[in-house]
């Protein structure tokens, strides 16, 4: 098992697969100038794979692969398998915007994908234009209905944005309860690649708006999952990601590992250390050593809000979010 210096069991790897992307949110990433890591730095899945295992037997119960935009790299569901395969009973879930997941979805879910988490900032096209730089909503809500249709089980993301699309925070929280599925409002998280002229929107704006809507009960957390709950009078259950508040960090149950190999104790602090060299070399005692350190080493707690006014200079789309 693997326990961090504040007592927190650390069973949850996020995986970023790549860091590209064929969106760019203005929350995000900047529109240009641009320049990817090179192909040739990414671990191949096969790479991935061997971290994975190394994972799973020390303890980790939950693998979320994300991006930049996880569909993007060709041989997904092959990776799904693998780890599927070794591990039936490790929670596996994506993280994805869904523009290529109507082609997709039915593969992933043979392969053993069991979740997803689509991002839905809004229903109107020339928002979602302004928002992503292109065209996408058609595109993304016929993925989610494919993904609904194979069975996959799918949450919903927004983040809410000042003069964005605040006014649309009741019509896609009906859009997902139409559908059944959960959705959970992001704090916009600043950060330097994001647009300078985004404001996002905190919890108690949310819920002021909400509550002129519905009548809903503050449940708390729920385990180790980041959203604080609420439930309205006919059982539905939506959640706010609150990063700013002082408990944000507590139950934290996760690290992250990017497409190059870096393994990150927490979203906001720059320390990492790769298993790169490790697993290239088939080092896979070297791998669990770093892996055991990243988790010793993990902060307390995130700087998101700090007293110094300073924001994350890592990207969402490097870690996955
Ligand atoms: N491309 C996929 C997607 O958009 O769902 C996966 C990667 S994306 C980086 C993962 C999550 O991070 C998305 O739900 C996105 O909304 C969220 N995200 C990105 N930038 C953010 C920011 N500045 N503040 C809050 N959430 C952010
Ligand atoms: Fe791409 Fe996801 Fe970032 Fe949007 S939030 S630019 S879809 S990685």
């Amino acid at each position: 098992m693997l326990i961090d210096s504040y007592d927190r069991v650390v069973d949850y790897l996020r995986v970023s697969v790549t860091e590209r992307c064929n969106f760019r949110c203005t929350y995000c990433m900047p529109e240009k100038p641009f320049s990817w890591v090179p192909k040739e730095n990414l671990l191949t899945f096969e790479e991935l794979f061997e971290f994975m295992k190394v994972a799973i037997d020390e303890g980790v119960k939950k693998i979320r692969i994300t991006g930049g935009e996880p569909l993007l790299r060709e041989g997904l569901d092959k990776f799904i398998r693998m780890i599927y395969d070794y591990a039936p009973s490790v929670d596996l879930a994506m993280t994805t915007n869904a523009f290529l997941l109507k082609g997709t979805a039915q593969k992933l879910k043979d392969a053993g994908l069991k979740r997803i988490n689509v991002s839905i900032d809004t229903l109107i096209p020339k928002v979602a234009q302004d928002i992503a730089a292109k065209d996408v909503l058609k595109n993304v809500l016929e993925g989610v209905e494919e993904a609904l249709k194979v069975g996959l089980k799918v949450k919903v993301n927004m983040v809410p944005m000042k003069t964005v699309n605040a006014q649309e925070i009741v019509s896609v929280l009906e859009y997902c309860k139409e559908r059944n599925m959960s959705i959970r409002f992001i704090e916009y998280m600043e950060n330097k690649f994001a647009a300078k002229e985004i404001v996002g929107m905190k919890s108690p704006e949310l819920l002021s708006i909400l509550s002129e809507h519905y009548e809903f009960s503050d449940d708390g957390f729920d385990g180790t999952s980041p959203s604080h709950y609420f439930t309205m009078k006919d059982g539905y259950r939506f959640g706010i990601i609150e990063p700013y508040e002082d408990d944000f960090c507590k139950k934290c149950n996760r690290i992250r590992l990017t497409a190059e190999g870096n393994l990150i104790p927490c979203l906001y602090f720059d320390e990492a250390l790769s298993i790169r060299d490790s697993i290239k070399a088939g080092d896979i005692k070297g791998a669990a050593l770093v892996l055991k350190e990243v988790v010793r080493t993990k902060p307390e707690k995130n700087r998101w809000g700090g007293e110094d006014g300073e924001v994350s200079s890592r990207a969402f789309y490097e870690t996955g979010g």
